[in-house]
């Protein structure tokens, strides 16, 4: 997945430049930066590779869901529909627009189901955040068509699955905004940093303007901007923007060598019969970050981990229990655990959240291991590791 991994002299040549002119602002001083506009740079590179209109770069990914719901309008009051396998950032974006999060299932997509989804909508809801979790898609087009006809608005959280494509289509340009995040781990990094594109002009405009204090950008002197709009600072440095930009060259050998190396896994799993694969709407899209499988129950499931565990073959992710990505280990969440009031809970609009039920997801993330996919490894290795795998999980 990270492209840390393959971090090198072109990254070091972006920074360079940046700091060759001392120029670590995205904006204005065209005198002194001798051409080098990083963040904007990067902003074009990925509309291209997304196929996408428009494109703002911001400081973290976390940011850029804060950006694509105010822009949409989602505020104080409103209802988003999320899942309860993701990032905390995608809840905690939804608590600091002042909106209150309605948990739906997720299917054997590890994403939002679009029945279930169907179901949590009510007179309050907006929008649905869809999270495109570990690499690859959530059913879009059918959660794109329950928006239409529900009327709410669809943005999606695609800061795992970069590159991923649902029929030829980037994950994230389905829907109103799309968010990225180019944090030190994901797909490709910036340091720290994140992205929104849309097609739409209009929520371009004010995405730009939002994560800028509402500064309209028209000018080449920030002192004379008109501010149309009230904003905030998620202002990414151009240092940050130059590391992203080198590595946004490697995505597609990154992609590249994600997809041959999951295909090795597949092939050598796919004789087990404890084993089935997550569900994805579209196999040739899969940005293959990791491989998810799914096994008979969760006791077999924990079985498997015990004999992981006994033979040290190390790489086995059990979200369920053991990490900070689903709904069971979110006890800050289950308490609003907020350091000042929250405005949902000034607007009695809570939800009982230690008791939200969502046991459609639990039978399926009781029985979820996930792999990460490395760059650093050769096909040697995954070869070797995917055989190790087999052995344990023939026994079950
Ligand atoms: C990483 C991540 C985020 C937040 O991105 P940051 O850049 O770390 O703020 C949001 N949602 C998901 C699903 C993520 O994986």
């Amino acid at each position: 997945m990270p492209g840390f991994e393959i971090f090198s002299d072109e990254e070091r040549k972006e920074v360079m430049d940046v700091l060759e002119t001392g120029v670590l602002f995205r904006y204005n001083f065209e005198n002194n930066r001798k051409g080098h506009w990083k963040a904007a740079s990067f902003e074009k590179d990925l509309c291209n590779k997304l196929n996408v209109g428009y494109c703002h770069l911001c400081s973290s990914g976390t940011a850029a869901l804060n950006i694509a719901l105010a822009t949409c309008g989602i505020g104080a009051g409103d209802e988003v529909i999320v899942p309860p396998f993701t990032f905390l950032a995608t809840i905690e974006a939804v608590l600091m627009a002042g909106a209150t999060p309605v948990f739906a299932e997720i299917d054997e997509t590890l994403c939002l189901d679009p029945a279930d989804i169907e179901k949590k909508i009510s007179e309050k809801t907006r929008a649905v955040l869809v999270v495109h979790m570990c690499g690859s898609m959530a059913k879009i087009d059918a959660i794109h068509q329950v928006c239409e006809k529900n009327h709410v608005l669809l943005i999606e959280d695609a800061c795992q699955s970069l590159g991923s494509t649902y029929k030829g289509k980037a994950l994230g340009s389905f829907g109103s905004m799309g968010c990225f995040s180019f944090d030190y781990v994901k797909t490709i990094t910036c340091g720290e940093g994140g992205g929104v594109i849309t097609n739409d002009e209009q929520l371009y405009t004010a995405a730009h303007a939002f994560a800028d204090h509402g500064h309209d950008h028209l000018g080449a002197d920030r002192g004379q901007d008109k501010h149309p709009i009230l904003g905030y600072n998620f202002r990414i440095s151009e240092l940050n923007a130059a590391v992203g930009l080198a590595q946004l060259r490697k995505l597609d050998l990154i992609l590249e060598k994600q997809r041959q190396s999951k295909n090795i896994y597949k092939q050598i799993l796919s004789s087990c019969s404890a084993v089935t694969f997550r569900d994805i709407p579209d196999t040739d899209g899969d940005s293959s970050t990791f491989l998810s499988i799914l096994l008979p129950d969760e006791n077999k499931t924990r079985t498997a981990l015990k004999l992981f565990n006994d033979s040290e073959i190390s790489g086995a992710i059990y979200w369920y229990d053991n990490n900070w990505h689903y709904i069971r280990q979110w006890e800050h969440l289950k308490t609003l655990k907020w350091p000042a009031r929250l405005t949902l809970t000034a607007l009695d609009a809570t939800c009982d959240y230690q008791n939200v039920s969502v046991p459609l997801s639990d039978a399926i993330m009781a029985r979820t291991l996930s792999f990460q996919i490395k760059l650093s490894e050769t096909e040697t290795d995954v070869t070797r590791h995917a055989n190790q795998l087999k052995q344990v999980l023939d026994q079950l």
